[in-house]
């Protein structure tokens, strides 16, 4: 753990086993934290608050700027830790530590851009002045699965706004915040500024960053479930809040649309970290005229992905998280298959060539998956592409809607007016128009719905992280 400027171990001195997905071998141990460990990281981020804020936008700037450079620098052995912490393949893992290496570099230039405003007043002997200042400590909690971009997604804008984090990664994958903590140590953040506390049992910290009036907003990335119970908190509490959620993403190929062209992005959005995506698209709607063609493509190119040990040349897939998420695909296939869907490819555990060791699933093409199926209403996160055929353009965009997750959806169409139709009607936060890749770190990610509240990245990250203040003076 990292703590007031020293990496510690725990009060405890208890440590906690970090797996490689591909292999299940044990990589290393780091430190259990726990309630002392939490509160000591927030006193220290609490007195380190004062000194930061007060630095320059320019110094702030200056230090985000370097942690960009440096994590360039150090692209390689992040990727590698990544790969083996949490299984994607090396190559993906690369594009990652590329685009969390962007936040910091995006945020250090928003660091210089936090302006107020003079604004009219109704007397004549009044001036109203606006000013946005940091909100103070930042209690930060982030998922395994983007294990290194959803740190600087939120820790970028909190340090170039001039707040101080105190940060709890998934117990999955703690070497990375580790290896990402000390870019930001090496770029200059100094002491009680940042503080990191890894737990194998996240309740114990997640109350106390709940809890601790210290601690002035909570910004989380992981399941609606914890999302739900952590805001109800924060509501109690009355604390700022922002939350990257669950998603189900839509993927519509209107039948309009080049059915091959959009059976490649589908391939090669939906296999991204093995489906372990929030906004991997969920439910494929098909135009029944272009259902063969696109399945024929998305078949041809889904047997071709080759999965294994991340490390290795040409890998396609990786491992899933653990034995919990494999059962939970396992369980969305065998529910669909059972009520009708039909096996275009894959449907099960992969165990030959050495690829039992770790939670490998076969990468899956279902089609005629319809509404009473488990895999229509709940999120996947794994590598199973679920296809669902339509016949009527007027309906798809209401069966896309029909969820209660709204962070992304795709739409394939050469039509520009029903690309405009779709954009606009469609409830999600998200939407890629012939494009599979709508996001970066200059522009707004976020939900609606049961997917969250707030943005991260653009220039609306940076608001999570500031307080308005009015003055009013009478002169
Ligand atoms: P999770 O909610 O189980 O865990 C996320 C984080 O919350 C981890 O750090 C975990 O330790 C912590 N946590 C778990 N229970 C907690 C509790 N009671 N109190 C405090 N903290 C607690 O989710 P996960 O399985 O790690 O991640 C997958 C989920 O995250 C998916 O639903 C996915 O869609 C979502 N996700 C969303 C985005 C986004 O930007 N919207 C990005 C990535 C992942």
């Amino acid at each position: 753990m990292y703590i007031s400027g020293q990496w510690r171990e725990a009060i405890s001195g208890k440590r906690f086993e970090v797996t490689n997905p591909a292999t299940s071998e044990v990589i290393d141990t780091v430190a259990d934290g726990g309630e002392a460990d939490t509160l000591a990281a927030i006193h220290a981020a609490d007195a380190a608050a004062a000194g930061w804020a007060g630095r320059t936008a320019f110094e702030r700037s200056e230090i985000l700027h370097k942690a960009y450079d440096l994590m360039v620098q150090r692209k390689e052995h992040l990727a590698r830790t990544m790969t083996m912490e949490q299984g994607k393949p090396l190559r993906a893992a690369r594009i990652e530590v590329q685009y969390a290496a962007d936040f910091l570099r995006w945020f250090a230039e928003e660091a210089k851009r936090v302006s107020g405003q003079v604004l009219p007043a109704p007397r004549q002997d009044q001036r109203f002045l606006v000013l946005r200042q940091p909100v103070g400590v930042v209690g930060a909690i982030t998922p395994w699965n983007y294990p290194v971009s959803m740190l600087t997604r939120k820790m970028g804008p909190a340090l170039a706004a001039g707040c101080t984090v105190v940060l709890k990664p998934a117990e999955a994958t703690p070497l990375c915040a580790i290896e990402t903590y000390k870019v930001l140590i090496d770029a200059g953040v100094p002491p009680g500024v940042i503080n990191l506390v890894t737990a194998a049992d996240p309740q114990p910290v997640g109350r106390l960053l709940v809890e601790d009036p210290r601690v002035r907003k909570l910004t989380f990335t992981g399941s609606t479930a914890v999302g739900r119970r952590l805001a109800a908190g924060a509501g109690q509490h009355m604390k700022r809040i922002s939350l990257e959620l669950g998603g189900h993403a839509p993927f519509i190929v209107f039948k309009d649309a080049d059915p091959v062209h959009a059976a490649k992005g589908a391939a090669a959005v939906k296999f991204l970290n093995a489906g372990q995506a929030c906004i991997s698209p969920n439910r494929m709607f098909v135009h029944q005229d272009a259902h063969a063609p696109f399945t024929d493509e998305l078949v041809s190119r889904v047997i071709r992905l080759r999965a294994g040990n991340g490390l290795a040349d040409g890998i396609g897939v990786g491992p899933l998280i653990d034995e919990r998420a494999l059962a939970k695909v396992d369980a969305q296939v065998k529910d669909a298959l059972s009520k009708g869907a039909q096996l275009l490819c894959g449907g099960h555990r992969m165990m030959d060539n050495g690829l039992d060791a770790g939670t490998f699933y076969s990468p899956t093409v279902l089609s005629g998956v319809t509404t009473d199926m488990l895999i229509y209403r709940e999120e996947t996160f794994g590598p199973i592409a679920a296809v669902v055929t339509y016949d009527d353009d007027d309906d798809v965009i209401g069966m896309a809607n029909d969820t209660n997750y709204g962070l992304a959806a795709y739409v394939y169409t050469n039509n520009t007016a029903q690309a405009m139709r779709a954009f606009e009607a469609l409830k999600f936060g998200i939407v890629g128009i012939n494009d599979i890749n709508p996001t970066a770190a200059a522009a707004p990610f976020g939900g609606v719905k049961d997917s969250g509240l707030g943005r991260e990245g653009g220039s609306q990250g940076i608001d999570e992280y500031l307080d308005v203040k009015l003055g009013g003076f009478a002169i």
